[in-house]
């Protein structure tokens, strides 16, 4: 008897301290700022110190080639370059142009056009001096605005722009794009979790280590404070949000968003405060996040015809809408008590 009341203690203290051992693995965070925004990683893995070094030096280099603010950037020679010819370009801008093209072409430039570059200059949002301009500047920049005047000739990694004056302007899908670079860096470094969030654009690589999704934060589109109004469940995902709340100015009443209507000219006005899309596609993600320029129900159709997205859209009216797919993913958790969650699509 004594015997086995030995072994026990001994299987006891085994399972107590295997317990103790077996801590959850903690990630490498790590923070810095590029791309005009905080980027964060939580990394977890062997590799995961060098992966995440590895992440910050590409995103500076790709931010130094497409920010809109470097004049050595490939984004500037083609800006500088419009209505004068190509102008050959890096290769990895070659792409990221095909993929503007590409998401473009999903709502024939309505949502999401690179070339609104003319207007976002002239409103000035999210610089120090935004500013309504006349009727007559914004209807003159429009007619400048359309992406197939974007021209790649692949063959020599060059394009162009067809009309004096056009540009173009990433800050719609950099974010996004180089999302999936991240994601790829980690794979590369044998990663097989992490979570990076740059600036509102959350990759996801994997489960997290015990093998719950992650969950994501929705902001609540109307908070100082950046609270949330539900948490979304994700595992090897892009959750992306473009909202009228990132970065905007009031004038007579009336909110002016960094998102413009490529249609118009105008920031959008179109009964959304904020689209988050759930897709594989980083880059594709963000582009889609532009159905906040066509309102709830056009919106949600260019989600569905894209087919390999989810989406929560929150209107002005504090309604929270999400796709087929994301009912069993998104919870309502909404501190301020303001927003309705309209589940099966109202
Ligand atoms: P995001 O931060 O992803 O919501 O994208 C907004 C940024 O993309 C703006 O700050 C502009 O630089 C640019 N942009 C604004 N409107 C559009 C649009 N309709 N299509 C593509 N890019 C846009
Ligand atoms: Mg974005």
């Amino acid at each position: 008897m004594k015997k086995y009341i030995c072994m026990l203690l001994i299987l006891c203290l085994s399972v107590l301290s295997a317990a103790c051992n077996n801590k959850l693995p903690q990630p490498v965070k790590s923070e810095d700022f590029a791309l005009g925004t905080i980027i964060d990683q939580d990394v977890y893995g062997a590799n995961a110190q060098k992966a995440s070094v590895e992440v910050f030096a590409k995103i500076k280099e790709l931010d130094a080639l497409w920010t809109i603010n470097s004049p050595g950037g490939d984004i500037n020679k083609l800006n500088d370059h419009a209505g004068l010819g190509y102008v050959e370009l890096k290769p990895e801008t070659i792409t990221i142009l095909n993929e503007a093209r590409k998401i473009s072409d999903l709502s024939s430039g309505a949502a999401f056009d690179i070339t609104v570059a003319p207007l976002v200059k002239a409103w000035g949002i999210g610089t120090d001096h935004p500013r309504l301009p006349a009727d007559n500047v914004v209807k003159q920049l429009v007619s400048l605005v359309n992406y197939k005047d974007i021209i790649i000739d692949q063959a020599t990694n060059s394009a162009a722009l067809q009309k004096k004056g056009q540009m173009v302007d990433l800050g719609g899908i950099a974010k996004g794009y180089i999302g999936d670079i991240v994601t790829d860096i980690y794979k590369k470094n044998g990663i097989t979790s992490a979570v990076a969030n740059l600036g509102g654009n959350v990759v996801v690589l994997g489960s997290k280590p015990d093998g719950s999704p992650w969950k994501i934060g929705i902001q609540n589109p109307r908070s100082e404070t950046s609270d949330i109004v539900g948490v979304v469940e994700v595992t090897d995902k892009a959750v992306v949000t473009s909202g009228d709340y990132q970065r905007y100015f009031i004038e007579d009443g009336k909110r002016y968003c960094h998102i413009i209507d490529p249609r118009t000219g105008y920031p959008i006005d179109s009964g959304l405060m904020s689209v988050t899309i759930i897709a594989s596609s980083s880059a594709d993600a963000d582009g889609l996040a532009k159905a906040i320029v066509l309102g709830l129900d056009k919106g949600m159709e260019l989600v569905k015809n894209y087919g390999k997205a989810e989406a929560i859209f929150i209107t002005a009216d504090k309604k929270i809408f999400v796709t087929p797919g994301l009912e069993d993913k998104f919870r309502l958790e909404d501190a301020s008590h303001e927003y309705t969650y309209v589940q099966n699509g109202g």
